[in-house]
C-alpha cells in the first residue's frame, strides 16, 4: 500500500452502484485501498493478495455512492430557522445586511463550518460544493478557517470566495430611485474589495488549500451572481477557472427581480449577458435558473454549464419552480443541493431530492415525465460529481473511483418491507437510516457517532460563541428592519412587471 491510507473491506452489503452500467448486487464486497476503491463485485475480497486493516461487516447494510451536495453557503450554518419565509432579496438583507458586520470571522467560521459538515456526514453527504461569502469582506483567516474546518471535519469540500464587489444598490433594479440619497452614501462607504485584492486571496486559496489532504479539499471560484461583481474581475475569475479547470460557481435568474434586472441594467436576459461577455462555459455550475426563458436554456445546453437545483430553497425564498422539463428537454445536466442552512434548515439532501421528485409533479399532467427515483438519485450523487468537475472520481462505486460511500442499514423503517431500493431511497429515507460514513476511504462517521472531531464540544463551543454574537447580530437586523420598506418596494414592483413568462404556481 502507497501514500498512508489505510486499506478498508466493507464484506457482503448491498450494493449499488450507481455505474454507469447501473448495476446493483445483493451481496457484494467492496475493497478499498489507500482512499480509492480498488474492487467492487461479489466476492470481489476473495484471494485478495493482501491484508485488510479494517473489516466492515456489510451483512444487512447498504452500500451506495456517499451524496453531493452541489450548492451550499456554510457562512449560514449558525443561522438556521432564524428567519421566516421572504422572498430572496429581502432574506439576503436579513442574512447578508449590506451595512452591517455579521461578525463571520475567526472561530466563527470555523465551528460553524465544522457544525454543517458534521450534520451532513451524519446523513451520508461525503462531499459539498461551498460557495461561501464572508461578511463584510473576506480575509485570509476567514478563508483558513472554512478550510480548516474542513480539513479536520473529514468532509470531502470543493470551496469558493463568493465576494460581490459591486455597491449595494447597483445590484438591483430601482434602488436608486428608491433609497433616500444618505442610505446610498452608506452604501458607497461600506468595505468593497478591489479586484486585486480578491484575485490576491484566489491565489491563497489555490496555492494553499487546492489539492490539500489528498485532494480531499478542492477550490472553485464563484462570481456569487454576473450583476453582483464588476465586469473585469469577472473575467480574471473565469479565466482562473479554465486555467486550473475549478467549477465555476454563478446564481443567475434565481428570482423573477433578477429577470426585471437583466432587462433594465443589461437590456437582455442574465444568461445571455454572461454568454454575450463570452464567460459562459461548460465548468459553470449554474444556481437555481428559474426565471429562464427557453433561449436561455438553450444557451445553457450549448455551453455545457450544470443546473444546480435547490427546490427547498426556492420554496422556502418563494422564488417559483425552475423549468424542469425544458430542462431536460435541452438536455441540461442536474445537480442537487440544498443551498445554506438558512433556506433548507435541515441540510437533508434526502429531503431536497424527495422534494425534487415530488415538486414538478404540479406542473406536467404528463405522469409519464414525471421525475423518477433514478434520475433524482442520479442528480444526488453523479450529478454532483459532474458540477465539482470529478466525473468517475466521485458518485459512484467503481473500481478507480474514490471511496466516498454511504452505508445505511436495511433494517429500519424506510426499507421495510423492501419494495424497492431506489424508490425507498428517495420516497422513505431521510439519512436516519445511515450508520457509516466513508470519505476517502476513512471511517468518519459510525454507529451515530463522528469519529474525527469532538462533537459535543464543538456545539457548545456553538452555542457560546452564538451568544457573544448577539449584540452583533441585533444590530445587523436593525439596519435591515430599517432598510425593509424599500427593498419592500423594490421587490413588488419587479413582481408586478410581465416579463414574459411566469414560475409562480397560481
Ligand atoms: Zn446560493
Amino acid at each position: 500500500m502507497s501514500g498512508g491510507g489505510e486499506s478498508l473491506l466493507i464484506r457482503g452489503a448491498h450494493v449499488l452502484t450507481m455505474d454507469d452500467a447501473g448495476r446493483q448486487w445483493p451481496r457484494a464486497d467492496v475493497v478499498i485501498e489507500d482512499g480509492i476503491i480498488a474492487a467492487v463485485g461479489p466476492d470481489a475480497a476473495a484471494g485478495w493478495p493482501r491484508s485488510f486493516a479494517r473489516t466492515l461487516d456489510g451483512v444487512g447494510l447498504l452500500a451506495m455512492p456517499g451524496l453531493i451536495n452541489a450548492h451550499f453557503h456554510s457562512p449560514g450554518n449558525l443561522l438556521k430557522g432564524s428567519l421566516d419565509g421572504l422572498p430572496l432579496e429581502l432574506f439576503m438583507l436579513y442574512e447578508v445586511p449590506p451595512l452591517a458586520d455579521r461578525g463571520s470571522a475567526g472561530r466563527i467560521g470555523y465551528v460553524g463550518t465544522m457544525l454543517g459538515a458534521l450534520e451532513m456526514l451524519r446523513r451520508g453527504i461525503t462531499a459539498v460544493h461551498d460557495d461561501a461569502f464572508h461578511v463584510p469582506v473576506a480575509t485570509v483567516d476567514s478563508v483558513d478557517a472554512i478550510m480548516r474546518a474542513y480539513a479536520d471535519a473529514g468532509i470531502r469540500a470543493t470551496v469558493a470566495i463568493d465576494q460581490p464587489n459591486i455597491v449595494e444598490y447597483d445590484k438591483y433594479p430601482y434602488l436608486r430611485e428608491l433609497l433616500p440619497p444618505t442610505v446610498m452614501r452608506a452604501m458607497d462607504a461600506a468595505p468593497r474589495q478591489t479586484t486585486a485584492e480578491l484575485l490576491e486571496l484566489y491565489d491563497h486559496l489555490i496555492d494553499r488549500w487546492h489539492g490539500a489532504e489528498r485532494g480531499r479539499l478542492r477550490a472553485a471560484v464563484s462570481c456569487s451572481a454576473p450583476q453582483r461583481v464588476t465586469q473585469d474581475y469577472f473575467a480574471a475569475l473565469s479565466r482562473l477557472s479554465r486555467e486550473h479547470d475549478l467549477p465555476f460557481n454563478i446564481h443567475i435568474l434565481e428570482t423573477k427581480l433578477q429577470r426585471v434586472l437583466g432587462r433594465e441594467k443589461f437590456g437582455k436576459s442574465l444568461v445571455r449577458y454572461v454568454h454575450d461577455l463570452g464567460l459562459l462555459d461548460e465548468r459553470m455550475m449554474v444556481i437555481h435558473a428559474i426565471w429562464v426563458d427557453d433561449d436561455d436554456i438553450r444557451l445553457l445546453a450549448e455551453a455545457g454549464c450544470t443546473v444546480a437545483h435547490n427546490p427547498v430553497c426556492n420554496l422556502r425564498l418563494g422564488s417559483g419552480i425552475m423549468p424542469y422539463y425544458r430542462m431536460r428537454g435541452a438536455g441540461v445536466p442536474l445537480c442537487l443541493g440544498t443551498d445554506e442552512a438558512t433556506v433548507d434548515d435541515s441540510i437533508n439532501l434526502w429531503f431536497v431530492g424527495k422534494t425534487a421528485a415530488l415538486l414538478h409533479t404540479i406542473a406536467n399532467p404528463e405522469y409519464r415525465d414525471w421525475p423518477s427515483a433514478t434520475e433524482v438519485l442520479h442528480a444526488l450523487t453523479r450529478g454532483g460529481a459532474r458540477a465539482l468537475r470529478q466525473e468517475g472520481h466521485l458518485g459512484q462505486i467503481a473500481a478507480g473511483a474514490a471511496a466516498d460511500l454511504a452505508l445505511l442499514d436495511l433494517d429500519t423503517a424506510a426499507f421495510t418491507p423492501l419494495n424497492d431500493l431506489e424508490r425507498q431511497l428517495v420516497f422513505c429515507e431521510d439519512g436516519s437510516s445511515v450508520r457509516y460514513t466513508i470519505v476517502a476511504g476513512r471511517v468518519v462517521f459510525a454507529n451515530g457517532r463522528i469519529t474525527t472531531v469532538d462533537e459535543k464540544a464543538l456545539r457548545a463551543e456553538a452555542r457560546t460563541l452564538m451568544a457573544e454574537q448577539r449584540a452583533v447580530l441585533t444590530r445587523a437586523t436593525d439596519e435591515a428592519r430599517r432598510l425593509e420598506p424599500y427593498y419592500r418596494d423594490m421587490y413588488l414592483r419587479a413582481a408586478k412587471e410581465d416579463v414574459g413568462l411566469d414560475r409562480w404556481a397560481h
